[in-house]
């Protein structure tokens, strides 16, 4: 019997052809700019081995240089090139990786994508597919966020049926003004404000019809539209055996045109309490939603409390300053959790250590905030005590017209806030960008400014401030 067992045992397991586990020592990086650099160093820090893909206008960039193997995939324009899943699946598979780190932006938040990359045998450096198909749609993720307890906008439970009467009850019960939010939308689109109930049920028909042509899901749901919230989200770390830590908080509400320009961690004026109160909350949703990877619960906070509004299931163009408060190193954990390895890090052993501050360079005008490409002849980066600078910038790059402006990210960290900010002031005034044009002009605008200085202040304060100017 014992024999025979033993025998039918590896049989009856036979669960169809299996490739031996690999280990995850070649990664491939689908992105550009800083944060493909960033991951580059991660990566070579844990003694991975990188893939450079690139597009034919990317050829020059930093971290292609320094990777072990540079794969060209397509054209300059990024539907042929970062946003072509089959070319970067087959980079993977020339260059024999193991896994694909997807950054921000791009195909980060495209669960059809790490669906293809996992069926492809590859590890995708994210959470699960499913999760990030469940958080892309935010009526989806609004009920998983109320079922662990995470607090949310009042809202229509759910999306908003062709019921007019039904539709002007529930903003009725919620009270004017409301959002009428796509669920499936994104990057600050498919939103309408409404502050009476005549313009409703019209705007709702307009919101849909958007939806419908922008994200191909007409569903609509609708929330309480608060006037003077702060952003303030938390950062999350999940391992694949179960484990959960949040890393505090950053707060994002110096903003233009929803697109954050300076974020700082911690939050000024959030107490102990709070962080722990919600980070909690945040570390329940990830267990119950069997999260992995870094993520980032997105808040709008108001008069003391917290609104959840959507969770970005990727690394942020952020992170710095929660690394630099926390010493942990947000890029590297994503590799060692996609290598199965446990979390290092415990709740009670994280330390919150001083302050950061971000600003994002971008190659823009700082008075119209026009796309400024070209060549950059002379680069003077700061340096000293608490300063980091995240770019892949160099003396004679061209910055390309065909992506995202932003081309570095300059972080302060000081024992207080005030000492960060003077870090900050002393860098922007040493840092030299010479050949394009940059907001650095805003950046030393904003340090200066009083009541960025007093710290706390809403999503609105910027483009006023802008506006007064
Ligand atoms: P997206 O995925 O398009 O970024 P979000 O849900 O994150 O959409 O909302 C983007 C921005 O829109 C927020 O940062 C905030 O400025 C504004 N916003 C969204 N919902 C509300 C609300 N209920 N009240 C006030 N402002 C809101």
């Amino acid at each position: 019997m014992t024999v025979v067992n033993q025998l039918l045992g590896p049989l009856l397991a036979y669960e169809g052809p299996r490739t031996p586990p690999k280990t995850l020592d070649k990664v491939v990086i689908a992105n550009r700019g800083e944060i493909a650099l960033r991951i580059l160093r991660a990566c070579h820090e844990l003694d991975i081995k990188t893939v450079a893909i690139h597009s034919e206008a990317d050829r020059d960039l930093k971290h292609v240089r320094l990777a072990d193997e540079a794969v060209c995939i397509g054209p300059a324009q990024a539907a042929g090139s970062y946003l072509n899943i089959p070319a970067i699946i087959s980079a993977a598979e020339v260059t024999d990786a193991v896994a694909i780190h997807p950054g921000y932006g791009f195909l980060s938040e495209n669960a059809d994508f790490a669906e293809r990359v996992e069926q492809s045998g590859f590890i995708f450096i994210g959470p699960k597919p499913d999760t990030i198909r469940m958080m892309g749609d935010k009526v989806a993720a609004i009920k998983a966020m109320k079922e662990a307890k995470v607090p949310c906008v009042p809202g229509s439970d759910g999306p908003l049926s062709d019921d007019v009467e039904l539709n002007l009850k529930i903003a009725r019960d919620i009270g004017y003004p409301v959002i009428i939010k796509a669920a499936g939308g994104g990057g600050g689109r498919g939103m309408r404000v409404v502050r009476s109930e005549a313009a409703l049920p019209n705007a709702i028909t307009l919101t849909r019809a958007e939806a419908q042509t922008a994200f191909s899901n007409s569903a609509v749901y609708l929330e309480k539209f608060l006037e003077n919230p702060r952003h303030i989200e938390i950062q999350v770390i999940a391992d694949q055996h179960g484990n959960v830590v949040y890393l505090g908080e950053r707060d994002c509400s110096m903003q233009r045109r929803h697109q954050k320009v300076v974020e700082e961690a911690p939050a000024p004026g959030i107490t102990d309490r709070q962080r722990r109160t919600i980070g909690d909350r945040c570390i329940e949703a990830c267990k119950r939603i069997g999260y992995r990877s870094a993520g980032t619960f997105e808040f709008l906070y108001e008069n003391g409390e917290f609104y959840f509004i959507e969770m970005n299931t990727r690394v942020q163009v952020e992170h710095p300053v929660t690394e630099m408060i926390t010493g942990v190193d947000i890029v590297k954990e994503q590799l060692r959790i996609a290598r199965g390895e446990k979390l290092s890090l415990r709740q009670k052993d994280l330390v919150i250590r001083g302050h950061a501050i971000e600003c994002r360079i971008n190659a823009e005008d700082p008075r119209n905030f026009m796309p400024s490409p070209g060549q950059i002849t002379h680069v003077h980066l700061p340096g000293g005590p608490g300063i980091r600078v995240d770019t892949h910038i160099y003396d004679g790059y061209r910055v390309p017209p065909y992506y995202d402006s932003m081309i570095g990210k300059l972080i302060a960290h000081g024992e207080t806030r005030e000492a960060a900010l003077a870090r900050m002031r002393n860098a922007l005034a040493e840092i030299i960008i010479e050949g394009i044009k940059t907001n650095l002009p805003l950046h030393r605008d904003i340090l200066r400014d009083a009541g960025f200085a007093a710290g706390g202040m809403n999503i609105h304060y910027l483009e006023n401030k802008l506006l007064a100017s």
